[in-house]
């Protein structure tokens, strides 16, 4: 059986029987593949539209990416540039139409079916540079002219130590709209929520073939799901549909660590107003409270499948950079992730074939977008709202061959990221 890995939420998680694996020959209106956010989100909208679900985990739910992130519920999308350059005034009204769309959704889900997952309001993003600064800026002075910025508080440096206890930063921007939440929590509840509706869950069962039809055939090693809709919510953890999708996306492990718990004053110091903390560079740093006093802290990168060693120590003199005061801390968990990174930074939302459905890709930036992705697909299969076919329409790029040549690829790209963000470029 399937073990979360260990980490200070899988420590800390609300108890979740372990379900068993599909064994049976099964039918149901829509099909989803995979646990983590995008899935179970799909699975839970979809059964409040009084559809029939299954949903198939090959671990157990929120295994991967959901159950491991930062946390931190963040407005936007990665890839924003390239889709306003690609796809003009269409690109940017659906940017600002979804702004906070994943937010909204989450704490709809939460009010409404009394997850307990740590959630609060409140974020921030901090610049490294002046030039992040300017950029950050020039974000708050947009949102002012849109007539949309009392959520927003520009912070110049001098202010910055009532948000961060921290000398490394040229200022920053809070957002009260963003949040934090404790993601395994929220995951497991969503899942609780869709089965008290009706949907069936399984876990421990990788799904092996789809085999596609008027009504595909979805088949794990003891079953099989037949379902005129399927939804495949594998991210950087599928090896499904290989000719559609392969290529487009590349896996890349990113590393997250929690303190032992610092004691309540020593931690609120640090962070009096309990943002979630992110700073503005490609390969970037962010970190956030828990509730029982402790440093979340995430950062690096790596797209070899070269797990370091010891993840605490990559990533202690980064988190030390920023709080000196915690050089001594001790490290109680230490963990990784895979993420899964599109060549252009675009999500990929779309559908191979009649009612084959797919969403992955958010780079590090999913928790909220893997919850609009849901609405998207689940209003694809409704036959209302267009933002399917936006996504389509954007160009994605594909190489060839991906399994051989593509993470050296990846490594050479982010070199580059790391390059621009060292000379603040
Ligand atoms: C360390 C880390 C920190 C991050 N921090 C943040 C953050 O702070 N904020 C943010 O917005 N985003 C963050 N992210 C990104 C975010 O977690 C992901 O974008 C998001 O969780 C993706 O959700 P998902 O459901 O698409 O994929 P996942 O959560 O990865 O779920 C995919 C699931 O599909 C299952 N699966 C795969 N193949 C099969 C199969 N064949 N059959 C059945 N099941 C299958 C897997 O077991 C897995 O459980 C972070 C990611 C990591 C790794």
């Amino acid at each position: 059986m399937a073990a979360h890995a260990h980490s200070y939420y899988a420590a800390t998680a609300a108890p979740s029987p372990e379900r068993p694996p599909l064994a049976e020959q099964a039918e149901a209106d829509v099909c989803v593949i995979g646990g983590g956010f995008t899935g179970v989100a799909s699975a839970l909208t979809l059964a409040e539209r009084g559809r029939s679900v299954i949903l198939l985990e090959a671990r157990r739910i929120g295994w991967g990416a959901s159950g491991r992130n930062g946390g931190q519920v963040l407005p936007g999308w990665s890839g924003e540039g390239e889709l306003v350059k690609q796809l003009g005034a269409r690109g940017a009204e659906f940017l600002e139409r979804t702004r906070y769309a994943g937010n909204e959704i989450i704490e709809r889900t939460i009010a409404r079916y009394g997850i307990d997952c740590d959630y609060v309001r409140g974020a921030m993003t901090v610049a490294n540079n002046q030039r992040q600064f300017g950029a950050l800026s020039q974000e708050f002075a947009d949102a002012q002219k849109r007539g949309d910025s009392d959520h927003l508080t520009l912070v110049a440096a001098g202010d910055l130590r009532r948000h961060v206890a921290a000398d490394v930063y040229c200022g920053g921007l809070v957002d009260a709209r963003a949040g934090h939440c404790h993601p395994l929590n929220l995951v497991l509840g969503e899942a609780r929520a869709a089965e008290t509706l009706g949907a069936r869950i399984f876990e421990n069962a990788p799904v092996l073939e789809i085999i596609e039809g008027a009504q595909h055939a979805v088949r794990t090693e003891k079953g099989e799901v037949r379902a005129k809709t399927i939804i495949l919510a594998g991210n950087a953890y599928h090896r499904l549909a290989k000719k559609a999708l392969g290529g487009y996306m590349l896996p890349a492990q990113t590393f997250m660590m929690a303190t032992a718990p610092l004691g309540e004053a020593r931690a609120k110091a640090l962070i009096p107003n309990n943002l979630a903390v992110a700073d503005a560079n490609w390969v970037l740093d962010y970190f956030r409270r828990t509730p029982d006093h402790r440093i979340l802290f995430g950062g690096r990168c790596t797209y070899s499948n070269r797990v370091a060693a010891d993840i605490g120590a990559e990533l202690r003199p980064r988190l030390v950079r920023i709080f000196p005061d915690l050089a001594g801390a001790a490290i109680d968990y230490a963990w990784t992730g895979t993420i899964g990174i599109p060549l252009n930074r675009v999500p990929l939302i779309g559908e191979i074939a009649p009612g084959f459905f797919y969403a992955q890709g958010y780079s590090g930036h999913g928790v909220n977008c893997s919850h609009i992705a849901a609405e998207i697909i689940a209003d694809a299969i409704d036959l209302k709202g267009a933002d399917k076919n936006l996504f389509a329409t954007a160009r994605h790029f594909r190489i060839p061959a991906a399994g051989a040549i593509g993470n050296p690829m990846l490594a050479m790209g982010m070199t580059w990221f790391r390059i621009k963000d060292a000379l603040g470029i």
